[in-house]
């Protein structure tokens, strides 16, 4: 039996009663409004650390929990030769499965090889790029980061960054990166968990930026613009139950109407990426 965001097979051999956990999960988001949704924050392949996840979970999961369409990228395996080709290329595959369900982006370390690793991206279709200035030690704010942004932005494509569970100040390596390259869109992962009053703060007047929902605290969804936040997972860090439940909190503390919650489970994912 598979238990939708979860390893069934580690549970079972740990004792648990999958289907009532499946019951249980699907109880945590039974009050939450239908409408189409939207995830802009899911890893496929494999990471250094053993998260593991490949399309045909991807596939069963968004079936499970209504997601019409998600947004793609490599885990943390840079490969030999630190570049994500090997794990960019399992990513583009992915994609081909359900192209009109999966949408690529290219992850780099900007510092190796990154604008010819998404010259190559884009040549194959790939829609927006990924960085993580924590993961592969390179400051948004840094020259190499900044050259990334840029090329992405001339290719029209956002990018998503991971923010948050780096326990350093992010709202002016942001400025820096935006006051570099203005038209940037900037998706700021886990609600930028951490600063996230001093990156909305700082941040507010700029057209082009965003916050992931994933692995993001409720205090710090109530009080980031609803006009700016996305649903994501972060799976297979994260899973669906636990990431649905928290919008659904946050919809109900916040008091969003429903034309908010459509807006952070899909409205704002199709503004970005096209319906
Ligand atoms: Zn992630």
């Amino acid at each position: 039996m598979r238990l939708f965001g979860t390893d069934a097979e580690l549970l079972e051999e740990a004792g648990c009663d999958v289907a009532r956990i499946t019951e249980l999960e699907r109880s945590l988001v039974a009050g939450l409004i239908e409408c189409p949704r939207a995830d802009i924050h899911v890893h496929v392949g494999r990471d250094r650390d053993g998260h593991e996840l490949d399309v045909d979970g991807l596939l069963a999961d968004m079936d499970a929990w209504g997601i019409r369409r998600t947004v793609i990228f490599a885990p943390n395996d840079p490969g030999p030769d630190g570049d994500f080709a090997d794990a960019n290329a399992t990513v583009r595959r992915a994609a081909e499965v359900a192209p009109a369900r999966l949408i690529d982006f290219c992850r780099v370390d900007p510092e190796i090889s990154a604008l010819s690793v998404m010259e190559e991206a884009m040549r194959h279709g790939a829609r927006g790029l990924k960085l993580h200035p924590i993961a592969q030690g390179r400051p948004p704010e840094s020259a190499a980061s900044i050259a990334c942004v840029r090329r992405a932005t001339e290719f029209g494509w956002p990018v998503i960054m991971h923010a948050g569970f780096g326990a350093r100040s992010l709202a002016d390596p942001f400025l820096g990166v935006l006051n570099a390259v203005p038209e940037a869109r900037l998706i700021l992962a886990h609600g930028a968990r951490g600063d996230a009053r001093a990156v909305s703060d700082a941040l507010a007047d700029h057209p082009g930026v965003w916050f992931d929902t994933s692995l993001a605290t409720l205090s710090d969804l109530v009080i980031l613009p609803r006009e700016r936040l996305i649903f994501g997972t972060d799976r297979p860090y994260g899973d669906h139950a636990t990431a649905l439940q928290l919008v659904d909190h946050a919809a109900r503390l916040a008091k969003w109407s429903e034309a908010d919650v459509r807006r952070v489970l899909v409205g704002n994912f199709d503004d970005i990426l096209g319906a």
